[in-house]
């Protein structure tokens, strides 16, 4: 039976790749803040809506966002407010977009290093070898360096047509899914609807919304708290869907995820 994982990323303002992380889109703002005022207010709305139900929630953190101790603060509280309703997976180091620069499996290798020390140490008792390629980009040459860094799931391939050029050189979503398939790394591909994306911003993007609400309002029931490691067993079949820490913050905060009986 299908069941929905429902994952959420922690992104800032800075993380956007039209300011960092990417080779061509990127026009930096160095007056962007460590910690936005806009994330926090999202921080406010998201615990607000967790109160509202008794699901767990994986959060794919970026490891440069622990070098605000009020970040840290933040995410150890909602730790300690919701326990094992957390689980925390790796969105990278600074959410460079990986596939759009060239292959550099020593680099991406470090920076996964990096980022699970930083993860690890803050987070100690919520921290999964769970990864997120920041904004999609993922290529068929990071699937063996994801395994030799001892991740055991990779929740970063977006299937449909739209997306095929965030792939790597030669790739597309068809052959990362199929690199992954071929080895002990679990692969969570992203809910689509009619071969059209439903998760992060397609959820806003005017001509995919409807489509992207519709598909969350349809559904197959949610993980509950006991199941959330069911997410590493091949034989469980899953939608995953995600949202953003900062989608929280629209409409003055009250912004909430539109699915079917949450
Ligand atoms: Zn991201």
């Amino acid at each position: 039976m299908r069941r929905t994982w429902l994952t959420v990323d922690t992104d800032d303002i800075r993380h956007v790749p039209s300011n960092q992380g990417h080779p061509t889109r990127s026009n930096p703002d160095l007056t962007l803040p460590n910690l936005s005022e806009r994330f926090k207010l999202g921080m406010k709305g998201f615990v607000a809506w967790m109160d509202t139900h008794d699901l767990p929630v994986t959060l794919f953190i970026i490891a440069d966002q622990c070098e605000s101790d009020e970040f840290v603060q933040l995410i150890t509280e909602l730790c300690a407010d919701f326990g094992e309703r957390i689980s925390i997976g790796c969105h990278g180091l600074h959410h460079r977009s990986w596939s759009a620069w060239p292959e550099d499996s020593e680099e991406f290798s470090q920076d996964l290093a990096k980022s699970v020390s930083i993860l690890e140490h803050h987070f100690p008792q919520y921290f999964k070898h769970w990864f997120r390629a920041p904004a999609g980009y993922i290529a068929s040459w990071m699937i063996p360096v994801l395994i030799e860094q001892n991740f055991v799931l990779d929740s970063s391939i977006n299937p449909s047509w739209l997306v095929n050029k965030k792939y790597g050189k030669n790739d597309s979503w068809k052959t990362v899914h199929s690199t992954a398939k071929k080895s002990n790394l679990i692969e969570r591909p992203w809910k689509t609807r009619f071969s059209l994306p439903t998760c992060g911003p397609a959820q806003h993007i005017i001509g995919l919304r409807w489509n992207a609400k519709g598909a969350w309002k349809r559904l197959a029931k949610p993980l509950g708290i006991s199941e959330i490691n069911s997410v590493e067993n091949p034989d469980i079949d899953l939608d995953t869907i995600y949202w953003h820490i900062l989608d929280h913050a629209r409409n003055d905060g009250a912004w909430i995820p539109p699915i079917k009986g949450l």
